[in-house]
C-alpha cells in the first residue's frame, strides 16, 4: 500500500500546470481516486502536478444563463453552494450524495469527471443537465457535451496534455422538477444504479423530460426511450411506470459482486420510477 516514489509540483497557474502535463506529469486533484490507485500500484505516475493551488480552477459563478463550476470545486462546495442550490438544484443534490464527508471535502468535480468511474454519481446529473465539459490544452480550449465526453469506463474525450478547466450547466428554467435517486453500495456510496431526472409540465402534460443514468453500464447515458414515453403524458402512475420500464432497455448492464446485470436493470426501473415521481411532485 505504498506508492512508487514520484516527483510533486504544485503550480499556481493553469499554464504552468499544462506545461508540466505536456512533459508527462499527471494531474492530482482531490486524490480520492488517484492516490488509492497509486497505493495499489494500478497507477505509477513519475510526476504529479497538484491542481489544488490554482485559484483559476476553483470557483462557482453564474454568467449569461449558465453556471460555471471550476474543476477543483469540491463535491462539498458544489453541494453547499447557495448559488448551485438555487440555480441548478439537481447538481447540488447529486454532489451531496457522493461518498462520505471526507470524500466530499477532498474530491473534486473535475477529478470525478476525468476519472469517469462508471459508478460515479455526476455522470447521471451531467447527462440529464446536458452539461458541457470545458477542456484546456496547451494551445486551445474546447467544450465537449457530457454525451460526447464519457466514452467508456474510465475513458473520456480528454487528449494527452489536456485538463478539465470547468463544467458548465444551464441555469435551470423555473418550474422544472428535478431529482436524483441512487441505490448505493453501502461500503463506498458508489451507485449500483443512479437516476437523475429533470422535467417540466405545460397545460397538465409533461413538456420536457431528461433522464440520466449511471452505475448500470460502462458509461452514463440519457434514457431517451423513457424520456419519450413521458412526453405529452399527464404523468399518471401508469405513465411513470411505463416510462421507468424503458430506462434500461437495450442496455448491456454490468454484473459484479454487488449486483447481477438482471438485478441492476430491475433496480434501475424501480429507482427511475422514484426519481420521476419525486421530480413530478415538484411541478404539480
Ligand atoms: C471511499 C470513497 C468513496 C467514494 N464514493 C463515491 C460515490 O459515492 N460517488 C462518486 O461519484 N464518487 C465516489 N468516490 C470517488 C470520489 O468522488 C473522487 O473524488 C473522484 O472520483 C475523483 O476526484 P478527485 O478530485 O479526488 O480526483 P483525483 O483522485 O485526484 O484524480 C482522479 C483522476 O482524474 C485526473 N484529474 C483530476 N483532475 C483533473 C483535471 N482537472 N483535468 C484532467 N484530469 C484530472 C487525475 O489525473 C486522475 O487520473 C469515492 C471515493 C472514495 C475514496
Amino acid at each position: 500500500m505504498i506508492p512508487q516514489s514520484f516527483a510533486y509540483t504544485a503550480p499556481s497557474t493553469i499554464d504552468e500546470a499544462l506545461a508540466l502535463i505536456a512533459s508527462g506529469a499527471k494531474p492530482l486533484a482531490g486524490g480520492m481516486s488517484l492516490i488509492p490507485m497509486m497505493k495499489l500500484r494500478l497507477a505509477a505516475p513519475e510526476h504529479l502536478v497538484d491542481l489544488g493551488r490554482i485559484k483559476d480552477l476553483n470557483y462557482i459563478r453564474e454568467g449569461q444563463g449558465q453556471l460555471h463550476i471550476g474543476a477543483t470545486a469540491t463535491h462539498y462546495s458544489v453541494h453547499s453552494s447557495a448559488l448551485v442550490l438555487a440555480k441548478c438544484p439537481l447538481l447540488a443534490e447529486t454532489a451531496g450524495m457522493i461518498g462520505d464527508p471526507q470524500v466530499r471535502n477532498m474530491g473534486t468535480i473535475g477529478g470525478s469527471v476525468a476519472h469517469a468511474d462508471p459508478s460515479a454519481d455526476y455522470p447521471a446529473a451531467l447527462q440529464a443537465l446536458e452539461a458541457q465539459i470545458v477542456i484546456k490544452g496547451p494551445k486551445s480550449e474546447r467544450a465537449v457535451s457530457a454525451h460526447d465526453f464519457f466514452l467508456e469506463a474510465f475513458a473520456t474525450a480528454l487528449e494527452p496534455g489536456e485538463l478539465i478547466r470547468e463544467v458548465v450547466v444551464l441555469v435551470e428554467t423555473q418550474g422544472t422538477g428535478t431529482n436524483y435517486q441512487k441505490m448505493l453500495q453501502p461500503a463506498s456510496g458508489f451507485a449500483i444504479v443512479g437516476i437523475a431526472v429533470r422535467l417540466r409540465k405545460a397545460g397538465g402534460k409533461i413538456s420536457f423530460a431528461r433522464i440520466g443514468v449511471t452505475g448500470l453500464s460502462n458509461v452514463g447515458y440519457r434514457a431517451e426511450g423513457a424520456e419519450g414515453a413521458l412526453m405529452n403524458s399527464a404523468g399518471t402512475a401508469a405513465d411513470v411506470l411505463r416510462a421507468a420500464s424503458l430506462v434500461a432497455q437495450g442496455i448491456d448492464a454490468n454484473s459484479d459482486l454487488h449486483a447481477s446485470a438482471h438485478y441492476r436493470k430491475h433496480m434501475a426501473v424501480v429507482y427511475a420510477a422514484r426519481a420521476i415521481n419525486a421530480a413530478l411532485g415538484q411541478v404539480k
